[in-house]
């Protein structure tokens, strides 16, 4: 598919594995390259995402990127990670923190409970009138 790269807006061929234009994607390389370099040191392993930002001057959004691409593996830096698409607290897994993901849980209950409590309420009040209409 033709489209407009993301980033310096030339026009370029997006797959799946591609988002951006040839150019872009080397520049983005390289970048990745560096912060490779940074948190692969034995004690840079321990860093921040803001430490990491910071060292190599490269911005969160890619870094990010690279997490949910899976090739910043976050087993091996156990400080890192991106911001729940809710509340944007620092998660490593998934699109929302833990919190978010028992909230929505309970408020699914909650209306579950609730669709259940009206479907008893209806079917009593359907008993009540077909027994008032054989008396
Ligand atoms: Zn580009
Ligand atoms: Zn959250």
């Amino acid at each position: 598919m033709l489209d407009n790269c993301p980033k310096c807006g030339s026009l370029f061929v997006r797959t799946q594995f591609r988002d951006v234009c040839e150019a872009c994607y080397k520049e983005e390389e390289k970048l990745f390259e560096k912060v490779y370099a940074f948190i692969r040191r034995r004690e840079n392993r321990t860093a921040t995402m803001s430490q990491v930002v910071d060292a190599t001057g490269v911005e969160e959004a890619l870094i990010i990127k690279w997490i949910k691409k899976g090739r910043l593996q976050l087993v091996h830096f156990p400080n890192l990670g991106y911001p729940c698409e809710k509340c944007g607290a620092t998660i490593r897994e998934g699109r929302l923190c833990s919190s978010c993901i028992s909230g929505i849980q309970k408020e699914m209950t909650k209306i579950q409970q609730e669709e259940e409590r009206q479907k008893q309420a209806k079917r009593q009040t359907t008993y009540f009138t077909e027994r008032r209409k054989d008396d």
